[in-house]
């Protein structure tokens, strides 16, 4: 028993050194990534379900490691908000946002939004509002072009001081979007005292096929709550014709998700947006 209980503690502790290894590697590796440009932004359509329009996108960040080939965000966002890099990656990610819709501006494409991931992180930092503001009005952009997801779970990290935060971005103009709402962190109570405009649900709603009907009914009650907020909906994670049914059954009001596309290359999402002004 001995022996076995030395080997799976070796195991362990290989793999916890790995583990180790990995992160310091990255931590050592993401400054130089960033200014040699190997961070890229993806954009993933979210489409009006009335009329179903293509109606804007979400900005997801990609590495493209130079040994390690494309790097999802999974792989290394946490680490960032660890270590604290996130604000300088995602401080790039609006930049890069706001560069994409200046050039479809330029192009006389229709002016879609992008919005963009705001990590709890982002949060804390005092200049925030003048930080984001900067970035839009530098592309000559109005701060309603820039969306910003704010993931639920943050809200209660600090509820006084994100309020306030919250608060003061949208007294600049910038549209609210609850992120993974519905993974149970924030209370009626926050719902109201947040100057939200989005309610984002996550995408647990889509994939909790095990209680259907229930499940519906907490959509449903979910749409009617946003709409007394006056709140719009966007459902991500949408993956089958079914769910989109349901959604459109609820009256949800935007989707996004792998049914319509997967996250694409800014060049790939503006073919799509040519394809989309065709009659
Ligand atoms: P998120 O903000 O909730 O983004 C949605 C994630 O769901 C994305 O994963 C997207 O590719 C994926 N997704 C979209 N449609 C579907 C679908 O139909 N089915 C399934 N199974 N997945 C779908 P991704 O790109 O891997 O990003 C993961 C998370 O990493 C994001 O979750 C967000 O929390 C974080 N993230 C990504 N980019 C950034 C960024 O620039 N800044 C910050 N702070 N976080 C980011
Ligand atoms: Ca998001
Ligand atoms: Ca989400
Ligand atoms: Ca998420």
């Amino acid at each position: 028993i001995k022996g076995q209980y030395g080997k799976y503690f070796a195991c362990y502790d290989d793999a916890l050194r790995n583990e180790l290894v990995k992160e310091r590697t990255i931590t050592d590796q993401m400054e130089t990534a960033l200014t040699q440009g190997q961070f890229e932004i993806y954009l993933q359509p979210k489409y009006r379900l009335r009329g179903d329009s293509l109606a804007g996108a979400e900005a997801l960040v990609r590495w493209n490691h130079p040994e390690w080939g494309m790097q999802q965000p999974g792989s290394f966002i946490p680490l960032f908000e660890k270590n604290g890099f996130i604000t300088s990656l995602d401080q790039f990610v609006w930049g890069s946002a706001c560069a994409v819709m200046r050039a479809w501006d330029d192009q006389g494409l229709p002016p879609l939004n992008i919005s963009v991931n705001v990590s709890r992180a982002d949060l804390y930092k005092e200049d925030l509002g003048n930080t984001l503001l900067e970035i839009v009005q530098k592309h000559g952009l109005d701060v309603s072009r820039l969306p910003l997801e704010i993931t639920e779970s943050a809200y209660t990290d600090d509820p006084n001081q994100i309020i306030e935060t919250v608060n003061s971005l949208k007294k600049l103009g910038f549209v609210i979007e609850m992120d993974d709402f519905g993974t149970g962190y924030s209370s009626l109570n926050m719902l109201n005292q947040m100057p939200l405009d989005v309610l984002k649900l996550d995408m647990g709603f889509m994939q909790n096929e095990t209680a259907k009907p229930m499940n519906q009914g907490i959509l449903r009650f979910i749409m009617e709550l946003a709409r007394f907020m006056g709140l719009s909906v966007v459902a991500e994670g949408v993956e089958t014709r079914e769910q989109l049914e349901r959604l459109r059954e609820i009256g949800c009001d935007y989707v996004q998700g792998y049914y319509f596309a997967r996250p694409m290359p800014c060049g790939d999402f503006e073919q799509l947006i040519k394809k989309s002004m065709d009659p």
